[in-house]
């Protein structure tokens, strides 16, 4: 869907492949500098800010059936831990490769009739347009990738009390009174205890469980 709105040149995520004048063999090596678009990265957990500078540093080769784009791209992401929830930043890297096809050229480089006739096989390639790719939904998709799902702050971050929500890692000694916890045991015993009277009450299927248990 997204290949097929128009590309703009001036569009600091399309690049011009007129320089490698659908020659095989062609190559091109380049870097830009380019703004982060809105939500790059996962949304809610870690990404690139908006408008942070992102490198890229591209080689477009020119093949039979089209251009193949191979690439990293290098931001700083900004996240928070998923354990203590304390803001964290991190040096992304992203590689990516992606083939851009010729509208007007089969797998094997001939030309065909009428690119899109079979709308389904051509449902995920992207195509050179005028000459032009658009690199966006191609980073989009490295740089979920290349972005941890569940980042922390430091490999071994103990998170948050369970108590009080105290940060564990700013105060390793932290704890509560371990009457605390047994009475917490007691109540626990307690709570299991009437469950189990009203599971008995409560027909066939809790007792026939329990008859499993003592046959073990
Ligand atoms: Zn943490
Ligand atoms: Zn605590």
């Amino acid at each position: 869907m997204a290949h097929n709105a128009r590309l703009d040149h001036r569009d600091p995520f399309v690049f011009d492949t007129h320089e490698l004048g659908r020659r095989p063999g062609a190559l091109q090596r380049l870097t830009r500098t380019v703004p982060a678009p809105r939500d790059f990265g996962l949304k809610g957990v870690i990404g690139v800010p908006e408008g942070t500078p992102v490198e890229l540093e591209l080689r477009l080769e020119s093949v039979m059936e089209g251009v193949l784009v191979t690439g990293t791209a290098r931001a700083q992401a900004e996240g928070e831990c998923v354990r203590c929830l304390e803001p964290l930043g991190l040096e992304l890297e992203a590689d990516f490769q992606e083939m851009f096809s010729y509208p007007d050229a089969d797998d094997r480089g001939r030309v065909i009739a009428e690119p899109g006739d079979d709308a389904e096989d051509d449902e995920d390639r992207l195509f050179v347009e005028d000459g032009l790719i658009g690199l966006e939904p191609v980073l989009r998709d490295a740089v979920v990738l290349a972005l941890p799902m569940q980042p922390v702050c430091q490999e071994d971050c103990p998170g948050l009390c369970s108590e009080c929500g105290a940060r564990l890692a700013d105060d390793p000694d932290h704890h509560h009174d371990a009457v605390d916890i047994r009475w917490a045991a007691l109540q626990g015993l307690a709570g299991t205890m009437s469950d189990g009277e009203k599971d008995e009450m409560g027909g066939a299927l809790p007792s026939a469980h329990a008859d499993e248990k003592q046959e073990k």
